[in-house]
């Protein structure tokens, strides 16, 4: 395990963060409703092993069940994080999008994908390989 600091952010640079990962656990794809809109990849870390740099005021924040949220830039519109509070995976988690970390494309393509079935709140299982092509 090589858990390496790598920073993030949105598109207009208004939010930004430092997060301690490792690439390669591997990053989730989920089919459910909200991932699926947002083709969301995405890595889960313990909230310690995040650190919001700025931003904190140019999120609006979007939560359907006030459990888990996805704030997104004012300005741009990215949704560079995630978090929450899912007693099933573990308690409070911050989820960063793989997407906006600044890596090396080899090194996030090295990084492998999980497959998950958020839909039907089967999260050990994989969607259909029709799904998993557009998650
Ligand atoms: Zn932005």
């Amino acid at each position: 395990m090589t858990t390496q600091t790598y920073t993030g952010g949105c598109h207009c640079g208004n939010v930004r963060y430092e997060v301690d990962l490792d690439l390669a656990e591997g990053g989730g794809r989920c089919n459910c409703s909200i991932c699926r809109k947002t083709r969301n990849w995405s890595m889960s870390v313990k909230p310690d092993a995040f650190r919001l740099l700025s931003g904190a005021d140019d999120t609006i924040d979007y939560s359907r069940n006030g459990l888990t949220h996805w704030p997104f830039c004012k300005t741009c519109g990215v949704r560079a994080y995630g978090y929450g509070d899912i007693e099933e995976v573990g308690g409070k988690y911050v989820s960063v999008n793989l997407a906006c970390l600044e890596v090396d494309d080899e090194k996030l393509a090295a990084a492998p994908i999980k497959y998950f079935n958020g839909r039907d709140n089967d999260w050990w299982h994989e969607p259909s390989d029709a799904e998993k092509k557009f998650l």
